[in-house]
């Protein structure tokens, strides 16, 4: 009798997981001189913008307004019409004398946005704004409205020197910094709108108390990159007595890892919330869509927002944008936990957030199971992780994807400036 011979097991082939990079579509890392992946970290130089009262301190504020030839006082009452009543129309400015008013309002409130375009959601909940600058360049905000708060996404450069390559913004270089001014026009630009009952159903009462109660420095821009400028504007933001008086714990600064200017901020004692756009948690990855990982390693980047909440006591923010097969994959979701687990516990939120999906490209968005997947996993690794809600991306306005398009920059040639 002949043994039966064995029936051979073979093990059931999984593939191996889709692994898609920024150059599967021939996407190219610009280089300089030195070989090192491109960024622009100063500001190519251009004209000044007008300087405004909210670049200044409020001592500045009352010198400016003596050098016009009045009183100091007046400082004060520019300061309530821009910051508590959102207006810079001289024409509404009854307790000032009329016959200085054009030139205080010139000298101290000159015009620096001037609206080329908005876009609103149907219900009117979500508006973009295309701004265009004294010097022509264009940037945007976005105004949403959720339950119990109206969040400003705001811009803190003309176009981005950081050239990460899912990010319309960055592909365009970096126009120039923005001034503190320029930052804060935006909210009060929004407040304004708000007031007049602009965001949301025109009929809803109760308005007119409304105003912007979060920021998120997540428009066009790395605002670390804009360190003093930004830090002025979060002054302004946060000044109640002469400026729009905000809680800065509803201001999120957001950088993708400039560690040096972490640790700035760190030590500043304004409790700004941090975001750290991580996007990877492996430096393989990071190193391509992140080109600043080449400067400061995710590590690195870490190590800094954990300091960030050592020296504040606020818990910092992970943003994660979620890419098909790029940057998706369960064993990313355990390495960003274990490395998040390492620097402790209590001191850190992932908010996970689709990317806008770019159908037919490798720039779209994971599909549902695997978001899921990835979010249940850093919970039950006890990192406390929320999906992001991905509003405004039906305009074109989510992070990420805010930059001005030809047809935009047509619209803005006929605009004049002012
Ligand atoms: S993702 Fe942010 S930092 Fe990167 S290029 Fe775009 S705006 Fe700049």
């Amino acid at each position: 009798m002949t043994e039966p011979t064995p029936v051979r097991q073979t093990k059931p082939r999984t593939a191996p997981p889709r692994q898609v990079r920024p150059r599967t579509e021939g996407w190219e890392q610009q280089k300089d001189e030195s070989g090192r992946p491109l960024l622009q970290f100063a500001s190519p130089k251009r004209g000044k913008p007008p300087v405004h009262l909210a670049d200044l301190t409020p001592e500045q504020r009352v010198d400016t307004v003596k050098e016009l030839g009045m009183p100091g006082f007046r400082a004060a009452q520019l300061e309530k019409h821009y910051f508590t009543h959102f207006t810079s129309d001289p024409d509404q400015m009854t307790d000032l004398p009329a016959s200085s008013r054009e030139e205080l309002v010139g000298g101290m409130l000159p015009t620096l946005l001037t609206e080329v375009r908005r876009l609103e959601t149907d219900r009117g909940d979500t508006i973009k704004f295309l701004w265009k600058l004294h010097d022509g360049a264009l940037v945007e905000s976005v105004l949403m409205r959720y339950p119990g708060r109206i969040t400003l996404c705001v811009s803190s450069q003309a176009g981005c020197g950081m050239n990460c390559p899912f990010c319309a913004t960055g592909q365009a270089g970096l126009t120039r910094n923005m001034s503190a001014a320029e930052i804060i026009e935006q909210i009060i630009r929004a407040n304004r709108l708000i007031a007049d009952g602009g965001l949301g159903d025109p009929r809803r009462v109760g308005h007119e108390g409304e105003r912007v109660t979060n920021i998120v420095f997540m428009g066009m821009g790395e605002p670390l990159a804009n360190y003093a400028r930004v830090m002025q504007a979060v002054r302004v933001m946060t000044d109640k007595k002469h400026g729009i008086g905000m809680s800065a714990r509803g201001i999120t600064v957001s950088t993708v890892g400039l560690v040096p200017a972490i640790n700035k901020l760190a030590a500043e004692e304004i409790p700004v919330t941090f975001a750290l756009s991580l996007h990877a948690p492996d430096d393989e990855l990071r190193d391509e869509l992140i080109p600043v990982n080449s400067r400061w390693k995710v590590d690195e980047a870490l190590d800094a927002a954990r300091g960030y909440f050592e020296k504040t006591g606020r818990r910092v923010s992970i943003e994660y944008a979620l890419i098909k097969d790029m940057n998706d994959h369960p064993w990313r979701a355990d390495l960003l936990a274990d490395k998040l687990n390492a620097r402790g516990r209590g001191w850190v939120h992932v908010n996970p957030i689709p990317l806008n999906p770019t159908p037919g490209s490798v720039w779209t968005s994971s599909d549902v199971p695997v978001q899921n997947e990835f979010v249940r996993r850093l919970n039950a690794a006890g990192i406390p992780t929320t999906l992001r809600d991905t509003r405004g991306k039906e305009i074109d306005g989510a992070c990420g994807q805010l930059v001005a398009t030809e047809d935009d920059q047509h619209a803005a040639e006929d605009i004049p400036v002012g």
